[in-house]
């Protein structure tokens, strides 16, 4: 259907590259893949570190590094290592912390500029950094890194013309300079790198101890609404050293809404064609602050949520599970470009187009499937009877939009107990995580989120589908009584009952 001709199978065998008439480039699985199964296993072509973060990430592998462990760069006091190893890559690699990047990291620094320029422009300089460094490795990181999806923009080529000045600042004296100082003045490639970052780029997210001591400094400052699955600009990360064997997890499990604090972010060549959808069938792992500090920490990992048949599309929700349809659809317009169709974005679309009352949480409260409210009191009280699941400013549900449509060739909308049943299987209970979860391995019945590493068995999510399903049947039966009630004629008080 969305069929291609160029099909480029990649290493592994299990996926392949096609082209989506739609979408572009796109995965697809060759063969039967089972629930839990690894998918993409890939290494990173850039980490960065976010600079609000520089002393507590280690500028080379992206571990979380207490302040006593840390060493901090003595050249320009604006990055750290986790380990003596960890430093001498760094100086040696000249995508990483070499000379020219840490003597721009200096005069960065001095100019006294916001968090979000620095993080641009310090993107900028580790690209500029691959693209010059003249070793056949950078020069295919620097490829891969141009083959990414996302042609500059208007609203890069200001930031671009924003930039440009600190940047030549930045490199002013820096050896080897002149392509470098060239390169930094050439407006139209900084704002098509600064277009890739932004649609391709995974935030990583900080772990636990780091989201802690960042609220103890009391840093007001948000990074952008991130969550469980999103990338980078705005698309947020998972877990660190939620798997890997790593006890606990070190999640940043943010604040009750989702918000997640970041590390840093991260692109990857492979990941980065992995389309969106808001029900994904793949989840990602990372393992920043694995034990074990060499062997593929740095991956990225996909794993199967379920069983995928061959031919099937991969698909992971940039944004978090729990995101109600205007968020969701706020988030892929403004910050990938995009409307999404997707058949959870068509399902909810006729909710909320059906009824007015704020179904965002539609999972999370109990009320009735769509069709069978009789009254807007009994929604009320739907509403107001379970736990209130939406405990953010969420938007309220405008009737304005119009219901959301399948393009042409493409899949319809969900069966509403399906999409609920979805959500309530892989989205992480663990209260204010959102994370989604995955088998740790094909034939485990067991869900790990990718967020706060938690493991459900299948009893206890049962347990809790069964929680979730009372009130519902607790309500068919009160309107059973009291119709029953009404028959006999015998109207008592006639109040509703809980
Ligand atoms: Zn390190
Ligand atoms: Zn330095
Ligand atoms: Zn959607
Ligand atoms: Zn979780």
């Amino acid at each position: 259907m969305d069929a291609s001709t160029s099909a480029q199978v990649l290493p592994g065998g299990v996926l392949e590259v096609r082209t989506h008439g739609r979408k572009g480039r796109s995965l697809y699985t060759t063969r039967h893949v089972k629930g839990g199964e690894i998918v993409l296993n890939e290494a990173p072509l850039l980490l960065l570190v976010a600079p609000e973060m520089a002393q507590a990430t280690c500028a080379a592998c992206l571990r979380a590094v207490g302040t006593p462990d840390c060493i901090t760069c003595s050249g320009c006091h604006q990055a750290c290592f986790c380990s003596p190893a960890c430093q001498q890559t760094a100086q040696a690699t000249p995508w990483l912390h070499s000379a020219p990047i840490c003597s721009a990291y200096s005069r960065l620094a001095a100019l006294g500029l916001a968090e979000e320029e620095q993080g641009q422009l310090r993107f900028l300089l580790h690209a500029l950094a691959l693209r010059h460094a003249g070793t056949p490795e950078a020069e295919s990181r620097f490829k891969a890194l141009s083959g990414l999806v996302g042609e500059a923009m208007e609203a890069e080529r200001a930031v671009a013309a924003r930039l440009a000045p600190a940047l030549a600042e930045a490199l002013q004296g820096v050896g080897a300079g002149g392509s470098l100082l060239a390169a930094a003045l050439d407006l139209e490639a900084l704002a098509r790198l600064l277009r890739k970052e932004q649609l391709n780029s995974y935030g990583v997210l900080a772990s636990r101890q780091q989201a802690a001591a960042a609220a103890a400094a009391g840093q007001q400052q948000r990074q952008q609404r991130a969550g469980g699955e999103g990338r980078g600009g705005g698309r947020a990360t998972t877990a660190s050293g939620g798997g890997g064997g790593a006890a606990g997890g070190g999640a940043g499990e943010g604040d009750e809404d989702g918000e997640r604090r970041l590390r840093g972010s991260a692109l990857y060549a492979q990941a980065s064609l992995i389309n969106h959808e808001c029900l994904p069938n793949v989840a990602r792992f990372d393992f920043f602050d694995a034990l074990r500090p060499d062997a593929g920490s740095t991956h990225v990992t996909f794993r199967a949520l379920h069983d995928l048949p061959p031919g099937t599309e991969l698909a992971q929700s940039y944004v978090p599970l729990h995101w109600s349809l205007q968020e969701r659809q706020a988030q892929c317009r403004e910050v990938y470009g995009f409307d999404c169709t997707c058949p959870r974005c068509q399902t909810e679309s006729q909710w909320s187009d059906e009824e007015e009352e704020g179904e965002e949480n539609e999972w999370e409260t109990d009320s009735g499937d769509g069709g069978d409210m009789e009254t807007d009191a009994a929604a009320g009280e739907e509403a107001a009877g379970e736990e209130a699941g939406g405990d953010d400013g969420e938007v309220e549900m405008q009737d304005a939009q119009p219901p959301i449509v399948a393009p042409p060739g493409e899949e319809g909308p969900l069966e509403p107990t399906y999409l609920r049943l979805f959500l309530l299987k892989y989205m992480c209970s663990a209260p204010g995580c959102f994370g989604t979860a995955a088998p740790p391995k094909p034939g485990s019945t067991v869900l790990e989120c990718n967020v706060c590493g938690r493991a459900r068995s299948e009893k206890e999510f049962l347990r809790e589908l069964e929680r979730n399903m009372q009130p519902q049947q607790q309500q068919q039966r009160e309107r059973q009584e009291q119709q029953q009630q009404r028959q006999q004629g015998a109207g008592r008080s006639g109040s509703a009952r809980r």
